[in-house]
């Protein structure tokens, strides 16, 4: 880890916390919630109403979206974030969404509060320097194939261009496993909160592809340390365009939070 300069402990920062519109990660459990995608306007509404009902803290939902088909939907662009703009402002609920490439990154934060980079960028070095550039904090994704050590030096990408802003983010990693659709790397939280100072929130959404494991993986993850979650949720998970198989329905959603705000307030 010699190279984690900014990103380790060694800097001299014993813990990193993020302020988003008063919501402050890395001080106590936040939750990112909403669907894989932003598909209308009716679609987001309903699902912000609900997530924000259930107490969660951030809004999520892609407008570009990182297919592994071209031909699958890929999400409504400039539509797409100003249907977020309108949700986050009627529900006062930050909004995080993805950006795939460079030349997007100056006029998204026009829109949103916090910029994700997403596993399949992960090291798409060009990418990470140019929000590293802006003010407006980072959800980095773990990379499906990337160490821990490899992880971090992109996080040190971003530090080291002048946002100190970077929300870590675990989502599962390739295995010979295919049962879930990626293995989730617990043991990863604890490990980088022993290494790094910046929040490590936990997306078992992406992690498991499975709405039956999503609210033992979110305990799961909470009890190893995670500083929040990242959950997708739509209002009609059957009839999502991308991401059906893992998004919670507003119920079982609620269910989850109820859980989860139990076991976090028993732990402290
Ligand atoms: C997402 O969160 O919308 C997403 C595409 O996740 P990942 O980059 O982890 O696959
Ligand atoms: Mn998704």
């Amino acid at each position: 880890m010699k190279d984690i300069k900014l990103a380790s402990k060694e800097s001299g920062t014993k813990r990193t916390i993020i302020e988003v519109n008063g919501v402050r990660i890395g001080e106590r459990l936040v939750v990112i919630a909403g669907p894989c995608a932003v598909e209308s306007e009716y679609q987001l509404m309903k699902t912000a109403e609900a997530v924000k009902k259930a107490g969660a803290d951030m809004l999520r939902g892609g407008a570009f979206k990182p297919r592994t088909s071209p031909y699958s939907f890929q999400g409504l662009g400039l539509k797409g974030l100003k249907i977020l703009e309108k949700a986050r402002k009627e529900f006062d609920l930050p909004v995080v969404t993805e950006v795939l490439d460079s030349r997007d990154v100056n006029w998204i934060c026009e829109y949103v509060d916090v910029l994700q980079i997403g596993a399949r960028n992960m090291q798409n070095f060009s990418l990470l320097k140019e929000v590293g550039k802006v003010n407006k904090p980072v959800l980095l994704k773990r990379g499906m194939y990337s160490k821990m050590s490899e992880w971090l030096n992109c996080a040190e990408y971003i530090l080291s261009e002048g946002n100190p802003n970077v929300i870590l983010c675990e989502r599962g990693i390739r295995t010979f496993e295919t049962y879930t659709r990626n293995t989730l790397d617990l043991s990863i939280v604890p490990a980088v909160k022993e290494i790094s100072h910046l929040p490590v929130i936990v997306d078992p959404s992406h992690a498991t592809g499975r709405v039956s494991l999503i609210k033992p993986m979110s305990l799961a993850a909470i009890a190893a340390g995670a500083d929040g979650l990242l959950i997708e949720v739509h209002y009609k998970p059957e009839e999502a365009l991308s991401d059906k198989d893992q998004q919670l329905t507003p119920d079982q959603f609620q269910e989850l939070m109820e859980e989860v705000r139990e076991l976090y307030s028993n732990m402290k």
